[in-house]
């Protein structure tokens, strides 16, 4: 089986020819410009690549209602020149089948099929990062709803050390994004995260952030596993002050031993990380023919 993959950034499109196993057989990666320009170099690479099914994994806002006649747009984003932009419309001409998620949702279900998730059906993969999006992979699916989960939003407490900081959401004054971004990070300590590694007070507040939003996220979805990426996530030892503000967080309340006492296998750093979202990508391509042949 020859599966197409794409992987549509705000700075960069991933394109990729792949088979059923998560192998990756070609890359091919162009920078985001204008979309119809973008769109047309993209679908002239897979055009003689004779692939079974196309996946996409999409920066949002996107629509995933099937009975919505913008299914397979890209809606409202800010991102100048992508709004109302028919992304599956683009590749109709392949005549395959063709899957469309979230940007996080694709990486997610990449986790669950060969890396860190493989073997669960109840995974939550989170990404930290310019944003905090969360992929919500339940009972063997990708969560959908209504939209798709917008966890990255979840409200939290605004810590002591950040009475007088306004975050980065323009939406929220207290959602878990506004606090604990890249960006959040950049604005509150006026450097970039990766030059503040060795300053502890930023990790043990960032965790303090990310472990209350973990703790939610089992509360809310009681998943077997969390994975826990995205660019934040790079910062030495930070994932174990995660599981321990988790803990604190969770304050005794949920007795499991994959919590109390296996919290290192419990909450981890994903297994393919550049690749999750392209073979993800992949995999919704696959899904997506299982799902018009059955
Ligand atoms: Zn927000």
């Amino acid at each position: 089986m020859r599966l197409g993959g794409l992987e549509m950034g705000g700075t960069k499109m991933v394109c990729a020819i792949g088979d059923e196993k998560g192998e990756v057989l070609d890359r091919y990666v162009i920078e985001t410009l204008e979309s119809e320009k973008t769109l047309h170099e993209i679908a002239e690479y897979f055009s003689d690549k004779k692939i079974d099914a196309l996946g996409i994994g999409s920066f949002g806002p996107i629509e995933l209602n099937r009975e919505s006649d913008r299914y397979g747009y890209i809606t409202s984003t800010p991102k100048p020149g992508w709004a109302n932009t028919d992304v599956v419309g683009h590749f109709r001409f392949l005549n395959v089948p063709i899957g469309f998620d979230t940007d996080v949702n694709a990486a997610c279900l990449g986790e669950v099929t060969v890396g860190a998730g493989k073997g669960f059906r109840n995974v939550i993969y989170g990404t930290v990062g310019t944003g905090i999006g969360f992929g919500v992979y339940l009972e063997g699916n990708l969560l959908h709803g209504l939209m798709h989960p917008e966890t990255g939003h979840m409200l939290v407490n605004r810590q002591k050390e950040d009475k007088d900081f306004s975050g980065t959401c323009p939406y929220h004054d207290n959602c878990l994004e506004s606090f604990a971004s890249g960006p959040a990070i950049r604005k509150r300590w006026g450097r970039k995260p990766q030059e503040l590694y060795d300053k502890k007070e930023v990790w043990e507040l960032e965790a303090r952030y990310l472990g209350e939003a973990m703790a939610n996220c089992i509360m809310c979805y009681s998943p077997e596993r969390i994975i826990l990426g995205g660019g934040v996530m790079h910062v030495p030892g930070l994932i174990e002050l995660v599981r321990q503000e988790t803990l604190k967080a969770l304050g005794g309340y949920i007795q499991k031993d994959e919590i109390t006492k296996k919290m290192d296998e419990y909450i981890v750093l994903p297994e393919l990380s550049d690749d999750a979202g392209i073979i993800g990508a992949m995999e919704l391509g696959k899904l997506e023919m299982e799902n018009e042949l059955s």
